[in-house]
Protein backbone atom coordinates (compact mmCIF):
# COMPACT_ATOMS: atom_id res chain seq x y z
CA UNK A 1 0.00 0.00 0.00
CA UNK A 2 2.55 1.96 1.04
CA UNK A 3 4.07 1.59 -2.08
CA UNK A 4 1.30 2.72 -4.43
CA UNK A 5 0.67 5.18 -2.23
CA UNK A 6 4.84 6.44 -3.16
CA UNK A 7 4.25 5.64 -6.56
CA UNK A 8 0.62 8.07 -6.74
CA UNK A 9 2.97 10.72 -5.64
CA UNK A 10 5.05 10.47 -8.58
CA UNK A 11 1.76 11.16 -10.54
CA UNK A 12 1.38 13.96 -8.39
CA UNK A 13 -2.23 12.55 -7.30
CA UNK A 14 -4.27 13.50 -4.20
CA UNK A 15 -4.06 9.92 -2.90
CA UNK A 16 -5.41 10.30 0.57
CA UNK A 17 -8.34 12.11 -0.57
CA UNK A 18 -9.11 9.65 -3.57
CA UNK A 19 -8.52 6.53 -1.78
CA UNK A 20 -11.29 8.00 1.05
CA UNK A 21 -13.53 9.13 -1.84
CA UNK A 22 -13.21 6.71 -4.06
CA UNK A 23 -11.23 3.44 -2.23
CA UNK A 24 -11.90 0.95 -4.84
CA UNK A 25 -10.24 3.62 -7.73
CA UNK A 26 -7.51 2.02 -10.21
CA UNK A 27 -5.07 4.30 -12.51
CA UNK A 28 -3.64 2.79 -15.44
CA UNK A 29 -1.28 4.78 -18.42
CA UNK A 30 -1.46 4.64 -21.90
CA UNK A 31 0.30 1.33 -22.40
CA UNK A 32 -2.30 -0.74 -19.68
CA UNK A 33 0.19 -0.31 -16.50
CA UNK A 34 -1.71 -0.07 -13.31
CA UNK A 35 0.09 2.87 -11.72
CA UNK A 36 -1.82 2.78 -8.62
CA UNK A 37 -5.20 1.60 -7.07
CA UNK A 38 -7.06 2.54 -4.22
CA UNK A 39 -7.01 0.38 -0.74
CA UNK A 40 -10.60 -1.38 -1.51
CA UNK A 41 -9.64 -2.37 -4.45
CA UNK A 42 -6.34 -4.07 -3.33
CA UNK A 43 -8.18 -5.89 -1.05
CA UNK A 44 -10.86 -7.25 -3.22
CA UNK A 45 -8.34 -7.80 -5.85
CA UNK A 46 -5.97 -9.96 -4.97
CA UNK A 47 -4.20 -10.17 -7.71
CA UNK A 48 -3.61 -6.44 -8.25
CA UNK A 49 0.48 -5.39 -8.30
CA UNK A 50 1.39 -1.94 -9.10
CA UNK A 51 2.77 -2.12 -12.90
CA UNK A 52 0.77 -5.14 -14.12
CA UNK A 53 -1.06 -5.14 -17.03
CA UNK A 54 -4.86 -3.96 -17.03
CA UNK A 55 -5.82 -6.33 -20.02
CA UNK A 56 -4.32 -9.63 -17.86
CA UNK A 57 -6.18 -8.93 -14.93
CA UNK A 58 -9.33 -6.96 -16.32
CA UNK A 59 -11.83 -7.29 -18.66
CA UNK A 60 -13.70 -4.32 -20.01
CA UNK A 61 -17.76 -5.96 -20.39
CA UNK A 62 -19.13 -2.31 -21.53
CA UNK A 63 -18.59 -0.58 -23.46
CA UNK A 64 -16.81 -3.65 -25.09
CA UNK A 65 -14.06 -2.14 -26.70
CA UNK A 66 -11.47 -4.07 -25.11
CA UNK A 67 -8.03 -2.08 -24.01
CA UNK A 68 -7.88 0.90 -26.44
CA UNK A 69 -6.95 4.03 -24.26
CA UNK A 70 -8.05 6.20 -26.82
CA UNK A 71 -11.37 4.91 -27.36
CA UNK A 72 -11.65 4.58 -23.50
CA UNK A 73 -11.48 8.16 -23.42
CA UNK A 74 -13.98 8.54 -26.30
CA UNK A 75 -16.60 6.84 -24.05
CA UNK A 76 -15.75 9.20 -21.27
CA UNK A 77 -18.99 10.02 -20.12
CA UNK A 78 -20.48 6.25 -20.11
CA UNK A 79 -20.55 3.93 -17.63
CA UNK A 80 -17.99 1.36 -17.50
CA UNK A 81 -18.62 -2.20 -16.56
CA UNK A 82 -15.20 -3.49 -15.64
CA UNK A 83 -15.14 -7.95 -15.06
CA UNK A 84 -11.84 -8.76 -12.81
CA UNK A 85 -11.00 -11.66 -14.55
CA UNK A 86 -9.90 -14.68 -11.93
CA UNK A 87 -13.35 -13.81 -9.76
CA UNK A 88 -15.57 -12.89 -12.47
CA UNK A 89 -16.86 -9.90 -9.81
CA UNK A 90 -17.51 -7.04 -11.59
CA UNK A 91 -16.92 -3.45 -10.84
CA UNK A 92 -19.20 -0.01 -11.83
CA UNK A 93 -18.14 2.87 -12.47
CA UNK A 94 -17.00 5.95 -14.75
CA UNK A 95 -13.61 6.97 -16.10
CA UNK A 96 -11.84 10.53 -15.55
CA UNK A 97 -8.78 11.62 -17.55
CA UNK A 98 -5.57 12.43 -15.77
CA UNK A 99 -3.76 14.48 -17.95
CA UNK A 100 -0.55 16.51 -17.71
CA UNK A 101 2.37 17.75 -19.83
CA UNK A 102 3.99 15.01 -19.15
CA UNK A 103 1.58 12.31 -18.71
CA UNK A 104 -1.41 11.29 -19.26
CA UNK A 105 -3.38 8.60 -16.90
CA UNK A 106 -7.47 7.03 -16.52
CA UNK A 107 -8.85 6.99 -13.61
CA UNK A 108 -11.55 4.29 -13.19
CA UNK A 109 -13.55 5.61 -10.23
CA UNK A 110 -16.10 2.61 -9.19
CA UNK A 111 -17.11 0.06 -6.63
CA UNK A 112 -18.10 -3.51 -6.52
CA UNK A 113 -21.76 -4.26 -8.18
CA UNK A 114 -23.69 -5.26 -5.31
CA UNK A 115 -27.21 -7.45 -5.49
CA UNK A 116 -27.16 -8.23 -2.07
CA UNK A 117 -25.30 -7.45 1.31
CA UNK A 118 -24.10 -10.70 2.12
CA UNK A 119 -22.09 -10.34 -0.77
CA UNK A 120 -19.81 -8.02 0.81
CA UNK A 121 -19.06 -10.09 3.66
CA UNK A 122 -18.66 -12.95 1.27
CA UNK A 123 -16.14 -10.89 -0.33
CA UNK A 124 -14.25 -10.07 2.36
CA UNK A 125 -14.95 -6.27 2.49
CA UNK A 126 -16.84 -4.25 5.08
CA UNK A 127 -19.46 -0.94 4.70
CA UNK A 128 -16.13 0.51 5.96
CA UNK A 129 -14.33 -0.12 2.83
CA UNK A 130 -16.99 1.21 1.01
CA UNK A 131 -16.94 5.59 0.37
CA UNK A 132 -19.81 7.44 -0.10
CA UNK A 133 -18.37 7.92 -3.59
CA UNK A 134 -21.16 5.57 -5.46
CA UNK A 135 -24.20 7.99 -4.25
CA UNK A 136 -21.80 11.17 -4.95
CA UNK A 137 -20.75 9.70 -8.33
CA UNK A 138 -23.90 8.57 -9.17
CA UNK A 139 -24.98 12.09 -7.79
CA UNK A 140 -22.62 13.88 -9.83
CA UNK A 141 -24.09 11.75 -12.84
CA UNK A 142 -27.83 12.59 -12.22
CA UNK A 143 -26.66 16.21 -11.37
CA UNK A 144 -24.31 16.66 -14.26
CA UNK A 145 -27.16 14.66 -16.08
CA UNK A 146 -29.26 17.08 -14.75
CA UNK A 147 -27.37 20.58 -15.70
CA UNK A 148 -27.25 19.17 -19.23
CA UNK A 149 -30.74 18.08 -18.76
CA UNK A 150 -32.15 21.36 -17.03
CA UNK A 151 -29.59 23.45 -20.19
CA UNK A 152 -30.94 21.79 -22.35
CA UNK A 153 -35.14 22.29 -21.32
CA UNK A 154 -34.16 25.72 -21.22
CA UNK A 155 -32.42 25.77 -24.44
CA UNK A 156 -35.76 23.61 -25.94
CA UNK A 157 -37.84 25.64 -23.69
CA UNK A 158 -36.69 28.80 -25.71
CA UNK A 159 -36.34 27.01 -28.81
CA UNK A 160 -40.47 25.06 -28.17
CA UNK A 161 -41.17 28.81 -26.97
CA UNK A 162 -39.82 29.85 -30.28
CA UNK A 163 -41.55 27.26 -32.11
CA UNK A 164 -44.86 27.83 -30.73
CA UNK A 165 -44.35 31.49 -31.53
CA UNK A 166 -43.48 30.59 -35.37
CA UNK A 167 -46.18 27.83 -35.20
CA UNK A 168 -48.95 30.52 -33.62
CA UNK A 169 -48.06 33.33 -36.13
CA UNK A 170 -48.57 30.85 -38.83
CA UNK A 171 -51.79 29.67 -37.61
CA UNK A 172 -52.84 33.20 -37.56
CA UNK A 173 -51.46 33.59 -40.82
CA UNK A 174 -52.98 30.42 -41.91
CA UNK A 175 -56.19 31.24 -40.02
CA UNK A 176 -56.26 34.87 -41.85
CA UNK A 177 -55.54 33.14 -45.08
CA UNK A 178 -58.11 30.43 -44.73
CA UNK A 179 -60.89 33.59 -44.07
CA UNK A 180 -59.87 35.35 -46.98
CA UNK A 181 -59.84 32.45 -48.83
CA UNK A 182 -63.01 31.60 -46.97
CA UNK A 183 -64.65 35.25 -48.47
CA UNK A 184 -63.14 34.57 -52.36
CA UNK A 185 -64.87 31.20 -52.16
CA UNK A 186 -68.05 32.98 -50.76
CA UNK A 187 -67.12 35.68 -53.38
CA UNK A 188 -66.72 33.56 -56.40
CA UNK A 189 -69.39 30.91 -55.70
CA UNK A 190 -71.90 34.46 -56.30
CA UNK A 191 -70.16 35.33 -58.88
CA UNK A 192 -70.37 31.79 -60.10
CA UNK A 193 -73.94 31.58 -59.57
CA UNK A 194 -74.80 35.47 -60.59
CA UNK A 195 -73.12 34.14 -64.27
CA UNK A 196 -74.66 30.68 -63.90
CA UNK A 197 -78.25 32.76 -63.75
CA UNK A 198 -76.83 35.12 -66.43
CA UNK A 199 -75.75 32.10 -68.59
CA UNK A 200 -79.00 30.49 -67.94
CA UNK A 201 -80.73 33.28 -68.79
CA UNK A 202 -79.26 33.91 -71.91
CA UNK A 203 -79.19 30.48 -72.86
CA UNK A 204 -83.34 30.71 -72.28
CA UNK A 205 -82.89 33.87 -74.86
CA UNK A 206 -81.31 31.40 -77.09
CA UNK A 207 -83.41 28.98 -77.26
CA UNK A 208 -86.05 31.43 -77.46
CA UNK A 209 -84.38 33.23 -80.47
CA UNK A 210 -83.55 29.98 -81.89
CA UNK A 211 -87.48 29.09 -81.99
CA UNK A 212 -88.56 32.46 -82.94
CA UNK A 213 -85.92 31.99 -86.18
CA UNK A 214 -87.42 28.46 -87.06
CA UNK A 215 -91.19 30.15 -86.86
CA UNK A 216 -89.82 32.77 -89.07
CA UNK A 217 -88.18 30.11 -91.45
CA UNK A 218 -91.23 28.30 -91.91
CA UNK A 219 -93.27 30.70 -92.46
CA UNK A 220 -90.88 31.71 -95.17
CA UNK A 221 -91.04 28.24 -96.68
CA UNK A 222 -94.80 28.18 -95.76
CA UNK A 223 -95.32 31.69 -97.90
CA UNK A 224 -93.08 30.62 -100.86
CA UNK A 225 -95.43 27.22 -101.22
CA UNK A 226 -98.90 29.59 -101.10
CA UNK A 227 -100.38 29.54 -104.31
CA UNK A 228 -102.95 32.31 -103.77
CA UNK A 229 -102.45 35.72 -101.46
CA UNK A 230 -106.18 34.19 -99.38
CA UNK A 231 -103.61 31.13 -98.40
CA UNK A 232 -101.06 33.67 -97.81
CA UNK A 233 -102.56 35.81 -95.08
CA UNK A 234 -103.83 32.20 -93.21
CA UNK A 235 -100.25 31.46 -93.33
CA UNK A 236 -99.03 34.98 -91.65
CA UNK A 237 -101.86 35.34 -89.38
CA UNK A 238 -100.74 31.60 -87.64
CA UNK A 239 -97.03 31.69 -87.71
CA UNK A 240 -97.32 35.39 -86.51
CA UNK A 241 -99.65 33.56 -83.51
CA UNK A 242 -96.47 31.49 -83.00
CA UNK A 243 -94.21 33.98 -83.17
CA UNK A 244 -95.67 36.33 -80.69
CA UNK A 245 -98.00 34.14 -78.87
CA UNK A 246 -99.43 37.06 -76.73
CA UNK A 247 -99.71 39.53 -79.01
CA UNK A 248 -102.56 40.59 -81.31
CA UNK A 249 -103.19 42.31 -85.01
CA UNK A 250 -104.27 42.51 -88.31
CA UNK A 251 -102.80 42.44 -92.08
CA UNK A 252 -104.59 44.12 -94.97
CA UNK A 253 -103.72 44.35 -98.28
CA UNK A 254 -105.07 47.05 -100.38
CA UNK A 255 -106.80 46.81 -104.13
CA UNK A 256 -104.29 48.70 -106.58
CA UNK A 257 -105.04 52.62 -106.27
CA UNK A 258 -107.41 52.66 -104.57
CA UNK A 259 -106.08 51.98 -100.64
CA UNK A 260 -109.00 50.49 -99.42
CA UNK A 261 -108.39 47.30 -97.90
CA UNK A 262 -109.49 44.51 -100.43
CA UNK A 263 -107.91 41.55 -98.07
CA UNK A 264 -107.59 41.57 -94.44
CA UNK A 265 -106.93 38.98 -91.77
CA UNK A 266 -106.73 39.63 -87.83
CA UNK A 267 -105.73 37.06 -85.27
CA UNK A 268 -105.04 37.05 -81.41
CA UNK A 269 -108.28 37.57 -80.46
CA UNK A 270 -108.43 40.80 -82.74
CA UNK A 271 -111.70 41.33 -84.71
CA UNK A 272 -112.40 45.26 -84.63
CA UNK A 273 -114.38 45.16 -87.81
CA UNK A 274 -113.36 48.95 -87.87
CA UNK A 275 -110.27 48.19 -89.04
CA UNK A 276 -111.46 46.62 -92.15
CA UNK A 277 -113.56 49.83 -93.31
CA UNK A 278 -110.91 51.91 -91.96
CA UNK A 279 -109.45 54.28 -94.21
CA UNK A 280 -105.96 52.81 -94.98
CA UNK A 281 -104.71 56.82 -95.43
CA UNK A 282 -105.63 57.16 -92.28
CA UNK A 283 -102.68 55.29 -90.91
CA UNK A 284 -99.25 57.14 -90.06
CA UNK A 285 -97.12 54.22 -91.48
CA UNK A 286 -98.97 54.06 -94.84
CA UNK A 287 -98.67 57.81 -95.22
CA UNK A 288 -94.81 58.19 -94.64
CA UNK A 289 -93.72 54.34 -95.28
CA UNK A 290 -91.81 53.59 -92.19
CA UNK A 291 -92.73 51.32 -89.59
CA UNK A 292 -94.16 53.49 -86.57
CA UNK A 293 -94.25 52.13 -82.74
CA UNK A 294 -96.72 53.69 -80.41
CA UNK A 295 -95.28 52.92 -76.76
CA UNK A 296 -98.18 52.72 -74.12
CA UNK A 297 -98.50 55.82 -72.38
CA UNK A 298 -96.22 57.45 -74.56
CA UNK A 299 -97.83 60.86 -76.63
CA UNK A 300 -97.49 59.91 -80.33
CA UNK A 301 -100.56 60.44 -81.67
CA UNK A 302 -102.37 57.01 -82.33
CA UNK A 303 -103.33 55.59 -85.62
CA UNK A 304 -107.29 55.52 -85.71
CA UNK A 305 -107.63 51.75 -85.47
CA UNK A 306 -105.32 51.82 -82.31
CA UNK A 307 -107.57 53.81 -80.39
CA UNK A 308 -109.48 50.66 -78.59
CA UNK A 309 -105.69 49.73 -77.17
CA UNK A 310 -103.92 52.30 -75.43
CA UNK A 311 -102.58 50.26 -72.75
CA UNK A 312 -99.93 48.43 -74.51
CA UNK A 313 -97.42 48.86 -77.21
CA UNK A 314 -98.01 48.50 -80.73
CA UNK A 315 -96.16 48.85 -83.54
CA UNK A 316 -97.69 49.45 -87.73
CA UNK A 317 -95.41 47.97 -90.26
CA UNK A 318 -95.84 49.12 -93.79
CA UNK A 319 -95.88 46.53 -96.65
CA UNK A 320 -93.97 48.00 -99.37
CA UNK A 321 -92.42 47.11 -102.47
CA UNK A 322 -90.98 49.33 -105.18
CA UNK A 323 -91.60 51.71 -102.84
CA UNK A 324 -94.97 51.98 -103.20
CA UNK A 325 -97.12 50.52 -100.37
CA UNK A 326 -99.51 48.04 -100.73
CA UNK A 327 -101.04 46.86 -97.39
CA UNK A 328 -99.83 47.24 -93.63
CA UNK A 329 -99.39 44.59 -90.82
CA UNK A 330 -100.31 46.12 -87.17
CA UNK A 331 -99.24 43.84 -83.82
CA UNK A 332 -100.36 44.93 -80.50
CA UNK A 333 -99.39 43.74 -77.13
CA UNK A 334 -96.33 41.95 -78.51
CA UNK A 335 -94.05 43.03 -75.51
CA UNK A 336 -95.96 41.21 -72.52
CA UNK A 337 -92.98 38.68 -71.82
CA UNK A 338 -90.02 40.65 -72.65
CA UNK A 339 -90.21 43.73 -70.57
CA UNK A 340 -86.69 44.91 -70.37
CA UNK A 341 -85.46 46.98 -72.62
CA UNK A 342 -83.29 44.84 -74.02
CA UNK A 343 -86.00 41.86 -74.42
CA UNK A 344 -88.09 45.05 -76.17
CA UNK A 345 -85.43 45.98 -78.43
CA UNK A 346 -85.27 42.48 -79.22
CA UNK A 347 -89.07 41.53 -80.08
CA UNK A 348 -88.87 45.04 -81.79
CA UNK A 349 -86.33 44.04 -84.32
CA UNK A 350 -87.94 40.08 -85.10
CA UNK A 351 -91.09 42.02 -85.59
CA UNK A 352 -88.91 44.63 -88.34
CA UNK A 353 -87.93 41.32 -89.76
CA UNK A 354 -91.25 39.54 -89.48
CA UNK A 355 -92.64 42.38 -91.58
CA UNK A 356 -89.70 42.53 -94.16
CA UNK A 357 -90.15 38.84 -94.84
CA UNK A 358 -94.14 39.16 -94.94
CA UNK A 359 -93.58 42.02 -97.31
CA UNK A 360 -91.50 40.39 -99.89
CA UNK A 361 -93.50 37.54 -100.13
CA UNK A 362 -96.68 39.17 -100.32
CA UNK A 363 -95.39 41.45 -102.77
CA UNK A 364 -93.69 38.25 -104.70
CA UNK A 365 -97.54 36.19 -104.76
CA UNK A 366 -98.94 39.72 -105.82
CA UNK A 367 -96.66 39.80 -108.73
CA UNK A 368 -97.48 36.26 -109.47
CA UNK A 369 -100.93 36.77 -109.36
CA UNK A 370 -100.78 39.77 -111.79
CA UNK A 371 -98.93 38.20 -113.96
CA UNK A 372 -101.29 35.02 -114.09
CA UNK A 373 -104.00 37.80 -114.47
CA UNK A 374 -102.47 39.42 -117.27
CA UNK A 375 -102.26 36.79 -118.74
CA UNK A 376 -105.80 35.88 -118.93
CA UNK A 377 -107.21 39.32 -118.18
CA UNK A 378 -107.92 41.90 -121.02
CA UNK A 379 -105.95 44.86 -119.41
CA UNK A 380 -109.03 47.85 -120.93
CA UNK A 381 -111.76 46.26 -119.85
CA UNK A 382 -110.98 43.66 -116.95
CA UNK A 383 -112.53 40.91 -118.70
CA UNK A 384 -111.17 38.18 -119.56
CA UNK A 385 -109.15 37.85 -122.95
CA UNK A 386 -109.53 35.80 -126.06
CA UNK A 387 -107.06 32.80 -124.91
CA UNK A 388 -109.04 32.40 -121.73
CA UNK A 389 -112.71 32.23 -123.52
CA UNK A 390 -111.46 29.26 -125.80
CA UNK A 391 -110.04 27.73 -122.74
CA UNK A 392 -113.09 27.94 -121.09
CA UNK A 393 -115.21 27.17 -124.13
CA UNK A 394 -113.59 23.95 -123.85
CA UNK A 395 -114.05 22.92 -120.39
CA UNK A 396 -117.65 24.08 -120.27
CA UNK A 397 -118.77 22.20 -123.41
CA UNK A 398 -116.24 18.90 -121.97
CA UNK A 399 -118.40 19.44 -118.69
CA UNK A 400 -121.88 19.98 -120.93
CA UNK A 401 -120.73 16.38 -122.60
CA UNK A 402 -120.38 14.86 -119.30
CA UNK A 403 -123.29 16.65 -117.48
CA UNK A 404 -125.57 16.27 -120.57
CA UNK A 405 -126.19 20.15 -120.42
CA UNK A 406 -125.72 23.18 -122.58
CA UNK A 407 -123.53 25.95 -123.30
CA UNK A 408 -125.14 29.02 -124.27
CA UNK A 409 -122.95 31.59 -126.67
CA UNK A 410 -123.56 35.26 -127.04
CA UNK A 411 -121.71 37.50 -129.25
CA UNK A 412 -121.85 41.56 -128.57
CA UNK A 413 -120.62 43.96 -131.32
CA UNK A 414 -121.22 47.77 -130.83
CA UNK A 415 -123.08 49.52 -133.25
CA UNK A 416 -121.32 51.94 -135.49
CA UNK A 417 -118.47 52.24 -133.26
CA UNK A 418 -116.17 53.39 -135.80
CA UNK A 419 -118.69 56.92 -135.19
CA UNK A 420 -117.52 57.61 -131.40
CA UNK A 421 -113.76 56.52 -132.08
CA UNK A 422 -113.80 59.08 -135.28
CA UNK A 423 -116.79 61.93 -133.98
CA UNK A 424 -115.01 61.76 -130.43
CA UNK A 425 -111.66 60.69 -130.18
CA UNK A 426 -110.22 56.67 -129.31
CA UNK A 427 -109.59 57.80 -125.81
CA UNK A 428 -113.53 57.82 -125.72
CA UNK A 429 -114.40 54.82 -127.43
CA UNK A 430 -111.68 52.80 -124.94
CA UNK A 431 -113.86 54.49 -121.99
CA UNK A 432 -116.90 53.50 -123.84
CA UNK A 433 -115.42 49.83 -123.92
CA UNK A 434 -114.24 49.98 -120.73
CA UNK A 435 -117.62 51.21 -119.27
CA UNK A 436 -119.26 48.45 -121.10
CA UNK A 437 -116.59 46.06 -119.53
CA UNK A 438 -117.47 47.07 -116.05
CA UNK A 439 -121.54 46.75 -117.24
CA UNK A 440 -121.12 43.03 -118.60
CA UNK A 441 -119.65 42.12 -115.49
CA UNK A 442 -121.73 43.43 -113.09
CA UNK A 443 -124.44 41.47 -114.87
CA UNK A 444 -123.24 38.72 -115.27
CA UNK A 445 -124.24 35.75 -113.52
CA UNK A 446 -121.92 33.85 -111.28
CA UNK A 447 -121.35 30.89 -113.59
CA UNK A 448 -121.23 32.88 -116.31
CA UNK A 449 -118.08 34.17 -117.99
CA UNK A 450 -118.02 37.53 -119.57
CA UNK A 451 -114.63 38.55 -122.49
CA UNK A 452 -113.47 40.89 -124.74
CA UNK A 453 -113.04 38.73 -128.08
CA UNK A 454 -111.56 41.83 -129.94
CA UNK A 455 -112.13 45.01 -130.89
CA UNK A 456 -115.33 46.17 -130.12
CA UNK A 457 -116.87 42.57 -129.59
CA UNK A 458 -117.62 41.01 -126.34
CA UNK A 459 -118.44 36.73 -126.11
CA UNK A 460 -120.72 36.00 -123.22
CA UNK A 461 -120.57 31.97 -122.02
CA UNK A 462 -123.44 30.88 -120.09
CA UNK A 463 -123.31 26.92 -118.81
CA UNK A 464 -126.14 24.74 -118.23
CA UNK A 465 -129.05 27.66 -119.61
CA UNK A 466 -131.97 26.96 -122.34
CA UNK A 467 -132.15 28.41 -125.07
CA UNK A 468 -135.41 30.65 -124.65
CA UNK A 469 -133.84 31.71 -120.65
CA UNK A 470 -130.16 32.19 -123.14
CA UNK A 471 -132.71 34.66 -125.31
CA UNK A 472 -134.13 36.49 -122.84
CA UNK A 473 -130.89 37.37 -120.92
CA UNK A 474 -129.05 38.69 -123.90
CA UNK A 475 -132.51 40.57 -125.34
CA UNK A 476 -132.81 42.19 -121.78
CA UNK A 477 -128.83 43.28 -121.66
CA UNK A 478 -129.34 44.08 -125.17
CA UNK A 479 -132.39 46.71 -124.25
CA UNK A 480 -130.38 47.83 -120.89
CA UNK A 481 -127.72 49.10 -122.78
CA UNK A 482 -129.98 50.51 -125.59
CA UNK A 483 -131.78 52.19 -122.29
CA UNK A 484 -128.01 53.83 -121.69
CA UNK A 485 -128.15 52.37 -118.15
CA UNK A 486 -124.44 52.32 -117.89
CA UNK A 487 -123.03 55.47 -117.90
CA UNK A 488 -119.33 56.45 -119.61
CA UNK A 489 -119.30 60.07 -118.34
CA UNK A 490 -119.60 61.81 -121.98
CA UNK A 491 -123.09 63.50 -122.19
CA UNK A 492 -122.99 64.21 -125.94
CA UNK A 493 -122.56 60.69 -126.51
CA UNK A 494 -125.12 59.38 -129.04
CA UNK A 495 -127.33 56.30 -127.10
CA UNK A 496 -125.06 53.39 -127.53
CA UNK A 497 -126.52 50.04 -128.59
CA UNK A 498 -125.54 47.03 -129.39
CA UNK A 499 -126.21 43.46 -131.56
CA UNK A 500 -125.70 40.45 -130.12
CA UNK A 501 -125.98 36.54 -132.22
CA UNK A 502 -127.08 33.98 -130.15
CA UNK A 503 -125.82 30.38 -130.42
CA UNK A 504 -126.18 27.19 -128.25
CA UNK A 505 -124.47 23.99 -127.75
CA UNK A 506 -125.25 21.38 -128.15
CA UNK A 507 -128.64 22.26 -130.10
CA UNK A 508 -126.41 24.26 -132.58
CA UNK A 509 -122.88 22.97 -133.24
CA UNK A 510 -121.23 20.18 -131.91
CA UNK A 511 -118.00 21.91 -131.21
CA UNK A 512 -116.42 25.67 -130.06
CA UNK A 513 -115.54 26.78 -133.60
CA UNK A 514 -118.61 25.56 -135.03
CA UNK A 515 -120.20 27.20 -132.10
CA UNK A 516 -118.39 30.77 -132.55
CA UNK A 517 -119.56 30.23 -136.20
CA UNK A 518 -123.21 29.84 -135.33
CA UNK A 519 -123.34 32.67 -132.98
CA UNK A 520 -121.42 35.22 -135.29
CA UNK A 521 -124.05 33.94 -138.34
CA UNK A 522 -126.60 35.05 -135.96
CA UNK A 523 -124.63 38.26 -135.34
CA UNK A 524 -124.09 39.26 -138.82
CA UNK A 525 -128.22 38.64 -139.13
CA UNK A 526 -128.92 41.15 -136.19
CA UNK A 527 -126.59 43.60 -138.18
CA UNK A 528 -128.39 43.18 -141.21
CA UNK A 529 -132.10 43.23 -139.86
CA UNK A 530 -130.96 46.66 -138.54
CA UNK A 531 -128.69 46.00 -135.55
CA UNK A 532 -130.23 46.82 -131.96
CA UNK A 533 -131.18 43.45 -131.97
CA UNK A 534 -130.89 39.48 -130.66
CA UNK A 535 -130.57 36.77 -133.27
CA UNK A 536 -130.84 33.40 -132.31
CA UNK A 537 -128.72 31.42 -134.83
CA UNK A 538 -130.85 29.41 -137.34
CA UNK A 539 -129.78 26.39 -139.52
P1 LIG B 1 -120.93 47.94 -137.09
O1 LIG B 1 -122.19 48.47 -136.51
O2 LIG B 1 -121.10 47.40 -138.43
O3 LIG B 1 -120.28 46.98 -136.18
O4 LIG B 1 -120.02 49.21 -137.29
P2 LIG B 1 -118.72 49.48 -136.52
O5 LIG B 1 -118.28 50.81 -136.78
O6 LIG B 1 -118.90 49.16 -135.07
O7 LIG B 1 -117.77 48.37 -137.08
P3 LIG B 1 -116.38 48.46 -137.73
O8 LIG B 1 -115.88 47.07 -137.82
O9 LIG B 1 -116.50 49.19 -138.99
O10 LIG B 1 -115.49 49.29 -136.81
C1 LIG B 1 -114.98 48.80 -135.60
C2 LIG B 1 -114.11 49.85 -134.99
O11 LIG B 1 -113.72 49.58 -133.64
C3 LIG B 1 -112.80 50.00 -135.74
C4 LIG B 1 -111.76 50.24 -134.70
O12 LIG B 1 -111.06 51.42 -134.83
C5 LIG B 1 -112.55 50.25 -133.43
N1 LIG B 1 -111.81 49.64 -132.40
C6 LIG B 1 -111.38 48.35 -132.37
N2 LIG B 1 -110.71 48.15 -131.21
C7 LIG B 1 -110.73 49.33 -130.54
C8 LIG B 1 -110.21 49.75 -129.31
O13 LIG B 1 -109.57 49.00 -128.55
N3 LIG B 1 -110.40 51.05 -128.94
C9 LIG B 1 -111.09 51.95 -129.71
N4 LIG B 1 -111.27 53.16 -129.28
N5 LIG B 1 -111.57 51.56 -130.87
C10 LIG B 1 -111.40 50.28 -131.29
MG1 LIG C 1 -117.10 44.53 -135.06
MG1 LIG D 1 -119.27 47.18 -134.38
Amino acid sequence: MLKLDRQWREFSLPYRSLSSVFPFFLAFDRQGKICSAGPSLVKFCSMLKLGSDFEKLFELVTPSIGFDFDRIMEQLFTTFFIRILDTEKLLRGQMLLRADDESELLLFLGAPVVREMSDITRWGLSLKDFAIHDSVIDLLLVLQAKNNTIRDIKRIHGLLEREVETRRKVERDLHELNEQLEQRVVERTLELKRSNQRLGQSLTLLEENNRELRVLNKMGEMLQGCASLEESLDVISYSLGRLLPHANGFLQLHADETIQPELSITWGGLSHQPVLQEIATDCQAIRTGEAVLYRSGGNLPCCHHLQGTPECDSVCIPLLANDSCFGRLSLQCFDRERNSDLGFQARLQLIYTAGEHISLALANLRLQENLRQQAVQDSLTGLYNRRYMNATLDREILRADREASTVGLVILDIDHFKRINDQHGHETGDRVLQCLGVFLKQRIRGDDVACRFGGEEFVLILPGVGLDDLVRRAESLCYEIAQGEFGVGVSELPALTVSMGVGLYPAHACAQDDLLICADAALYRAKSAGRNRVVCYRA
